[in-house]
């Protein structure tokens, strides 16, 4: 970043703020690439690796032999709190999607995330009740899978949650849970179907108690029309 001149006035408004920060770990990134991959793509606000880069380019840095990056969600935070000024001084920011750094960050080599956070709890000295480890390594596009679907450190829900199983596994031993637990789960399953059962039986009560008073009125109903039809032809004889 250069130092700018900043126009006055407007000063006390431009507070940098990073309390958001979606950008990536440096740290993190630093684990599978040299220093000289990232340092184009370091996030002006958080000082991490942009996700989601957008470039400055307002006509104010049009000096600058590098572009200013910043990342979408710090970026839009810091617009958010600060009139929409450029974050580098205040003046109206004017940024655009980087499509050609987001593509090579994409294809950044990573570690799986939740390991490198397991092994910096371990440095610190902290004990890990589980002998888990979780060896991925791939590109940083192919993150969100990973974390979804095949890491060892996502725990998913047991297939009979809605029917009262709480149990959260790796996905590699969900089927291991099943089949130890099958009567268990027959058992939940049974219950929501008796319980059901149940509701249905309350139900039929209630609708033929209404059918029985929907009877009760319609004969009272047709009682009074008979009476009535009664009376008008005796009121017509007795006129005659
Ligand atoms: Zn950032
Ligand atoms: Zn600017
Ligand atoms: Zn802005
Ligand atoms: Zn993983
Ligand atoms: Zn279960």
């Amino acid at each position: 970043m250069q130092n700018e001149k900043t126009a006055g006035g407007e000063q006390s408004k431009w507070i940098p703020t990073s309390s958001v920060q979606t950008c990536y770990s440096k740290d993190w990134l630093l684990r599978t690439n040299e220093h000289k991959d990232i340092k184009d793509f370091i996030c002006l606000i958080c000082k991490q690796v942009v996700s989601s880069p957008m470039e400055l380019t307002c006509c104010q840095h049009e000096s600058l032999k590098d572009g200013l990056i910043v990342g979408e969600d710090c970026l839009k935070n810091f617009c958010e709190n600060n009139d929409n000024s450029c974050p580098t001084e205040p003046h109206e920011c004017k940024p655009f999607k980087s499509k050609a750094s987001k593509k090579f960050i994409g294809n950044l080599l990573i570690m799986c995330p939740k390991q490198f956070e397991q092994d910096k709890k371990i440095l610190q000295g902290a004990e890990t009740c589980e002998n888990i480890r979780c060896d991925f390594k791939g590109k940083l596009k192919d993150l969100q899978n990973h974390l979804d679907n095949e890491c060892f450190f996502t725990l998913i829900d047991c297939w009979f949650k809605p029917f009262g199983c709480d149990h959260k596994c790796r996905k590699q031993n969900l089927n291991d849970h099943l089949v130890l637990n099958m009567k268990y789960h027959f058992n939940l399953v049974m219950e929501l179907f008796q319980s059901m059962k149940q509701t249905i039986q309350l139900h039929r009560d209630i609708s033929n108690k209404l059918n029985l008073e929907i009877d009760t009125l319609k004969k009272e109903l047709n009682h009074k029309i008979e009476n009535l039809r009664q009376e008008t032809a005796k009121y017509h004889s007795d006129i005659e």
